[in-house]
This record gives structure tokens, C-alpha cells and sequence, in this order.
């Protein structure tokens, strides 16, 4: 139980649907298919000098669940592998990952280059909470490269990317921007939540860190709020651990659980939603009430080729903007009834929010207009409904424009 095994050997080798189901599911003594949930805080030591050594590192084993628990273990091994890193760490939030991933890298005079369009609150963290701490940022286009070239200073540790970019999906490249981090000592982190591993997976694009919020399509059934970071090197990994220890900001092994229940189907609901989203993303581009539409799968998306080359799919995120603007986006938003009005994404079911009031409203008007979150942007996340109901819903809805 102690030395972390498999039941399925050679895991990684394998295919991402034989991952999904198989990978961080560990043998146990009553040979349960789903091993069980340890919802404890703090694990027995057989004497004194078990504990001592536990606590020195001469022993393995669990200690105190903020530490290491079994259950959050298989739900992160399992991320491990599918993400294609050596070791994961499960957070609280994706917020609580980002938050951590940065504090173990980042120290007071050090500089960051995040993408300008990023979700708000990533944004709102490194120019706040992160510049109070004495680390400088530089907001840039990362779709760019002479601008994330130009933003690197002496002292830039770190590249932040999401790509494709909440809410404006613009895709940065993620081989381009590898390169530029590790020629100037930094390392590239990614923001991996859009995609997720079946669709995209940085670490085969020169990311040194993949960061998630494990609250949207790796759970995926929007009962869960919890984070994730993927680490690709072992040796990294160590620190990250005992820094998110001393955060705190862990995830519990009952939502573990769900997270890990929630994986077993990540390429099944992924890929179904992804169908649904392209027919729905080409019918607003053809509706003449619509003034935009971005959307990774149409040819007409600015970086269309970039993410053809790094993505396995287009995702299941939708842009756009009415020609009526704001206050068509808001007629339509309150007049549909099977997209529900709500932010987060990547569950089954299908959402529609307006980033400006929403999620990047701590953002502020000038920054968002800088990243082109217009006042108009209407976000959809496509989930798996049947495809002709989510059509006439948006039919019906956009019909009162
Ligand atoms: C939701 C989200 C986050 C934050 O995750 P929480 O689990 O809500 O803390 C970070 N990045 C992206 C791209 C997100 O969509």
C-alpha cells in the first residue's frame, strides 16, 4: 500500500482511453475495482520511531492528510500520466494551484510575462497579491513572440500562458514561447484548463508546469471545486510539495475521489462536447445577428494553424458577440433555458456567461479592453446535451435579439 503500485502495469505507455480509466487506480487488500475513499486527517505511526522517521523522510508512508493521502495520491497519479509529467499536486481550486505553482517559483525582485487575456482572477493574483510580494508582471499578447521576446527581462523567471486564452481564445504557441522561456533561465507554465489532457498537453510543447482547475472538465460534472499542478520534472517536484504543504491549500480525499470517478470518461465527454460545439460555433458564424464568433475549430480563427499543430481538438468554448452588442448578449443570455446561465465550464452541461460582469469583472475596463474582452463578449461552454435541443435553444433565444 505504502509503495505506490498500479494495477495496471506500464500504464503510460498505453493509450489515453485505457489511461483515463486505469491509471492512479492501486491495488488493495480486498481487491476493490474502485479503491476506497481514506477520509482521515491524520494516520497512525507504530511507535516513536516509526513517526521520527517518518517525519525525517527515512520511512514512506502517510502522516497527516494536508501532507499526503492515499485517495488524493491515486486522483493525482492519475493526472501524472495523463498530462505526461512526473508527479502532480491536488489544490484546493485551480486558483490555489496557480497561486502555489507561482509561490514555489517566484520570489520578491523576480519578474513574470503572463498572457493579458487569462481568467480574471490568475490576472488579478500577479498584479495584486503577487506585486504586493514584490514580483514584477508583464501582461502581454502571448499569441505573439516578439511581444513575449521584448517582455523578458534579466529577471524573468517565469512565463504564465493559457492558451487557448479565457475567455478570447486566442492560442499562443506553445513550442515558441518554451523556447524563448528556457533560453532566458525561466520556465513556461500553462494554463492547461481549457483543453485538458486530451485535447492538448503542454509538456509535449516544452511546458515545465501544467496548472488546472480541476472544478471544470477533468471533474466535469460541476460537483467539485479543486486544482491541480502537473510537475514534468522529478527533481522539481519536492519543492512544490513542501511549499503547497506550507500553503495548505489542499484538496480532500472525498472530492479527490470525485475528480478521480470523474477522469475514468474525461476523453468520452470531451470529445462529445467538442462535437457538439463545432456545428454550434458554425451556425453563429452563419447567423446574421452575430457580429463575431472565435472558436479554435473555425478556419477563420486568427491562430487556427498554431492550434492545429499543438491541439488534439478544438474544445468545447465558444466567443462571440451579437451585432446589438452588450444589450443583445444580454437578451439573449436571460432568454435561454438549456444553456444556464453560469460561469465556470467544461461540465456536461452546457453554460453561457458574460465575462465583462462575470469572470473577468475584478479585472477592471482597461485591462480588459487591452485583451479584447469586449463589453459584448458572450462566453459559451458546450457540454453534452443532444445537439439539435442546444441548437434550438440558441435558435429561439437569438430570434427575441
Ligand atoms: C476556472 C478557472 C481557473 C480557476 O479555477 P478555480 O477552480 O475556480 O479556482 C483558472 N484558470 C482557468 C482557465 C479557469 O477557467
Amino acid at each position: 500500500m505504502k509503495n505506490w503500485r498500479f494495477i495496471v502495469k506500464n500504464i503510460r505507455e498505453m493509450g489515453l482511453e485505457t489511461k483515463a480509466v486505469h491509471a492512479g487506480i492501486e491495488e488493495n487488500e480486498a481487491g476493490a475495482v474502485v479503491p476506497p475513499i481514506y477520509q482521515t486527517s491524520t494516520f497512525k505511526f507504530e511507535n516513536v520511531q516509526h513517526g521520527a522517521d517518518l517525519f525525517s523522510g527515512k520511512g514512506d508512508g502517510y502522516i497527516y492528510t494536508r501532507m499526503r493521502n492515499p485517495t488524493v495520491e491515486a486522483m493525482e497519479n492519475a493526472i501524472a500520466v495523463l498530462e505526461g509529467g512526473a508527479h502532480a499536486l491536488g489544490c484546493g481550486s485551480g486558483m490555489a494551484a496557480i497561486h502555489t505553482a507561482l509561490a514555489s517559483l517566484l520570489k520578491t525582485g523576480d519578474h513574470v510575462v503572463c498572457s493579458e487575456s487569462v481568467y480574471g482572477p490568475t490576472s488579478t493574483l500577479i498584479r495584486t497579491v503577487m506585486a504586493n510580494f514584490g514580483i514584477e508582471n508583464s501582461m502581454v499578447d502571448t499569441s505573439n513572440l516578439d511581444a513575449v521576446r521584448s517582455a523578458v527581462r534579466p529577471s524573468t523567471r517565469v512565463i504564465f500562458v493559457e492558451t487557448p486564452a479565457n475567455p478570447t481564445l486566442v492560442i499562443s504557441d506553445l513550442d515558441g514561447i518554451a523556447e524563448i522561456a528556457h533560453a532566458n533561465d525561466a520556465l513556461l507554465v500553462v494554463d492547461n484548463t481549457f483543453m485538458g489532457p486530451v485535447m492538448q498537453r503542454p509538456i509535449e510543447h516544452g511546458a515545465d508546469i501544467v496548472v488546472h482547475s480541476l472544478t471544470k472538465s477533468l471533474n466535469g460534472h460541476a460537483d467539485v471545486v479543486g486544482g491541480v499542478i502537473v510537475v514534468k520534472d522529478a527533481e522539481r517536484y519536492p519543492h512544490f510539495r513542501t511549499t503547497l504543504n506550507q500553503i495548505g491549500g489542499v484538496i480532500d480525499p472525498f472530492n479527490s475521489f470525485l475528480v478521480h470517478r470523474g477522469l475514468k470518461t474525461l476523453p468520452l465527454r470531451v470529445r462529445r462536447a467538442a462535437e457538439n460545439a463545432l456545428p454550434i460555433a458554425e451556425y453563429l458564424e452563419k447567423h446574421p445577428k452575430v457580429q463575431w464568433v472565435r472558436y479554435p475549430g473555425l478556419p477563420s480563427h486568427p491562430q487556427y494553424e498554431i492550434g492545429r499543430k499543438q491541439m488534439d481538438g478544438h474544445g468545447a468554448m465558444i466567443s462571440f458577440e451579437l451585432a446589438g452588442g452588450l444589450e443583445a448578449g444580454k437578451t439573449m443570455m436571460n432568454n435561454v433555458h438549456l444553456f444556464l446561465l453560469a460561469v465556470s465550464l467544461g461540465g456536461v452541461e452546457s453554460l453561457i456567461q458574460h465575462p465583462a460582469s462575470m469572470t473577468h469583472a475584478t479585472m477592471g475596463k482597461e485591462l480588459r479592453e487591452q485583451a479584447n474582452i469586449t463589453d459584448g463578449l458572450v462566453r459559451l461552454s458546450v457540454g453534452i446535451e443532444n445537439l439539435e435541443d442546444l441548437m434550438a435553444d440558441l435558435d429561439a433565444a437569438l430570434d427575441l435579439c
